[in-house]
């Protein structure tokens, strides 16, 4: 494994992702189909942040920055819940793993001038974002999903060879980095 690699998975589970592993940019799948998902606006983010479809651009757009990268990390959150519908849990560990993922790429841009992340859902740098009625407040901080690049996240899970989903009553957030 790369060395720079190396460094950001340690750099991952030290921020206290549950887990972390090398992800290969080069096997990534940019699915329109996973688009067309964002156009359902199950999320309610569509057309409302400059990370997220169609503000952040077209997918061949989004295809071309990401094929300047050939690694990566992969970073998983996992929290407990109580039962099914146990949204308290669901949202905190949700919470923590946007936490986490932003501690983490600002720690991942000081030690590399050119990364790419893409967190679990939209962009929430700000309490509300901006779009689009003003430019985006922080363009260098943002944080596109893994969706806006058309990445199936359970696909680019399994391609890394990390699980999607873990035991039964857990629920887990997933993000990466590209380098
Ligand atoms: S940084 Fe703020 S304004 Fe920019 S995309 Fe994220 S939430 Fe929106």
């Amino acid at each position: 494994m790369d060395g720079d690699i190396q460094k950001l998975i340690v750099c991952a589970l030290e921020t206290g992702f549950s887990r972390a592993c090398e992800l290969d940019a080069k096997s990534l799948v940019f699915m329109p189909e996973v688009r067309d998902m964002c156009k359902d606006n199950r999320c309610g983010k569509y057309g409302k942040s400059w990370m997220c479809p169609p503000h952040c651009g077209t997918l061949e757009e989004s295809v071309k920055i990401a094929k300047r990268f050939s690694s990566g990390v992969l970073v998983q959150t996992t929290g407990k819940m109580d039962d099914d519908f146990d949204y308290e849990n669901m949202l905190d560990t949700g919470k923590r793993h946007k936490e986490m993922f932003e501690a983490f790429v600002s720690k991942a841009r000081t030690a590399f001038s050119d990364i790419l992340p893409m967190g679990a859902g939209a962009c929430q740098m700000c309490e509300t974002c901006s779009c689009p009625d003003s430019p985006c407040r922080h363009p260098d901080k943002a944080i596109p999903s893994m969706e806006a690049y058309g990445l199936m996240v359970n696909d680019v899970c399994e391609k890394s060879g990390i699980a999607y989903l873990h035991e039964k009553l857990t629920i887990t957030y997933t993000s990466c980095v590209l380098l």
